[in-house]
């Protein structure tokens, strides 16, 4: 029998209604604009997580987390754990995500979660590389027995401001039935991220360098998801944040990294995440309410801040602009996964627990949402999310000198080098040590991203020290080496969505899936 957990339904549905997992991926965002979410977190006892799971590889592990999430009907066994090996065979880490203790040498219960050993150096790999396989392993299987004129295919539309582009290229590359374009504004994202996404050979990927800005490139994709005839004609798809698969694949490493902090037993935990959209933390949420016995997940968010704003307020409000800070991947108005705990601080907080009273009381908020700009939940619920969440805010000014300070105290010859987004969750993991003054807690803070990628604040912050080299401390052989390669671009030389409609459909005629 399929579990509760392996059913899925609308954070905003009001009706009895469940998808299968499949569905829940390959449709991405619920037709009601509500997100998926398991209608039950499946138990994981004390003995399993310390006497199982607490010896098992990062890819044993997913096997087994995975597997409470999706129905051994709609993927057995075999399958599963070969898209699994798949996935983290591209990873540099033979841990895949490996914890680094005691990061500067001086603070015991400090640790890094290193998440950026994938192909694109960033913690979305970890999600997009099994995400592709997922995507490939569904369309295969619809496809199997269709003559070639019928096989489904599917065409990912994506825009980025340069640095989650990169890993949804890498995750979908070279995928069967799969075609994947990536708008960005030209001139305006840094060379290494142009480099990332430009020199990647597959025929299935195109870049379009779009003559424009981030906004506008949203813009055409949205235009592009709402096309109802170009939509039918290209079965137009997703990879983007809100996408269930994501969130699945970044549990495994909570619980990895867990273990390896605790040497594998029941202990004092905290994790300190760089958050924006919220997929990352949620992730650590599904892990702490399944049994890891988790003290707090501390959201560190950096000046778009409505994460921290709603923890100590109860108003979740849209900011009017969105800042640009040195955490780009961070810089939000509002924070799409959000919703999905939302929805369980909702029926969590109703004296029946009823999953369709949670949809209809989410989405009375987002209607509010929408049309004032904001809404305010009753103390109750946040009370609810004070139980496992706590926040923390970090300005660009901190977030530097957080670079600077890691560097300089951590011990020759391994020098520490933060990349901007890790450093907002050092920072905030340095203000808990310090205000917690517990030595028993040890403190997971989640790195995102390789620091090569973001020069820029790394460079702003380490330039004064005398022989700080870039090129020789912080950049890798692999990404030095992509500005020798040739680069596949397409420019469109207007914002313009028919112009990038015509571009598409070009191309696709050229991939001949
Ligand atoms: C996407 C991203 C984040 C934020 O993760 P969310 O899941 O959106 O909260 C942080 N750092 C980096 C480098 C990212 O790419």
């Amino acid at each position: 029998m399929v579990s509760e957990s392996q059913v899925y339904r609308s954070t905003r549905c009001a009706e009895a209604q469940s998808k299968s997992f499949e569905d829940a991926v390959i449709q991405g965002l619920a037709s009601d604009g509500g997100l998926f979410v398991p209608s039950a977190i499946p138990d994981v006892s004390k003995d399993t997580l310390f006497n199982k799971w607490s010896k098992l590889s990062f890819q044993e592990l997913a096997y087994e987390i995975m597997r409470l999430y999706i129905d051994g009907s709609e993927i057995p066994d075999a399958d599963l754990k070969s898209l699994i090996e798949r996935s983290y065979s591209t990873f540099r880490a033979e841990d895949v995500t490996p914890l680094v203790k005691n990061v500067t040498g001086k603070d015991e219960n400090l640790h890094v979660l290193e998440l950026f050993h994938g192909p694109t150096y960033a913690f979305k790999d970890v999600a997009l590389q099994f995400v592709g396989n997922l995507f490939e392993y569904f369309l295969q299987r619809i496809n199997k027995n269709l003559p070639t004129e019928k096989r489904k295919t599917l065409t990912v539309v994506g825009a980025t401001s340069g640095d989650t582009g990169s890993a949804a290229i890498y995750g979908l590359r070279g995928k069967k039935d799969v075609s994947v374009f990536i708008l960005y504004p030209t001139g305006r994202i840094s060379p290494i991220q142009e480099e990332q996404m430009t020199t990647v050979e597959d025929e299935n990927v195109q870049t379009l360098s779009v003559a424009g800005t981030f906004d506008n490139c949203q813009d055409i994709v949205k235009a592009i998801f709402g096309d109802k005839d170009f939509n039918s004609r290209h079965n137009v798809g997703a990879v983007n944040s809100i996408n269930w698969a994501r969130i699945l694949a970044q549990m495994t490493y909570y619980f990895y990294s867990y273990f390896r902090a605790t040497d594998g037993k029941e202990g004092k935990v905290k994790f300190v995440v760089p958050s924006g959209n919220f997929g990352d933390i949620l992730a650590g949420y599904f892990a702490k309410k399944m049994g890891l016995p988790v003290e707090k997940l501390v959201i560190a968010t950096n000046e778009n801040d409505i994460l921290d704003r709603f923890l100590k307020s109860g108003t979740y409000e849209r900011s009017a602009n969105v800042l640009s800070t040195h955490s780009p991947a961070m810089d939000i108005l509002i924070s799409s996964n959000f919703e999905r705990l939302l929805w369980y601080l909702a029926r969590e907080n109703l004296a029946d627990k009823d999953d369709l009273k949670a949809g209809a009381i989410v989405n009375q908020w987002f209607v509010e949402l929408k049309t004032e700009g904001k809404f305010v939940v009753d103390k109750s619920i946040i009370d609810g999310a004070l139980k496992d969440f706590s926040s923390e805010r970090v300005s660009n000014e901190e977030t530097i000198q957080t670079i600077k300070e890691i560097y300089d105290i951590s011990e020759n010859p391994k020098k520490y080098v933060l990349d901007p987004h890790t450093a907002v969750g050092v920072c905030a993991t340095k203000r808990l040590i310090k205000s917690d003054n517990d030595k028993d807690i040890q403190y997971i803070s989640l790195s995102t991203a390789h620091p090569a990628k973001f020069a820029d604040a790394v460079n702003q912050a380490l330039n004064g020290f005398e022989g700080y080299s870039f090129e020789k401390d912080v950049l890798p052989a692999e990404l030095k080496k992509l500005s020798t390669l040739h680069k596949k671009i397409r420019l469109v030389e207007k914002a313009d969505v028919t112009l990038v409609k015509n571009a598409i459909e070009e191309e696709l005629a050229k991939m001949q899936l």
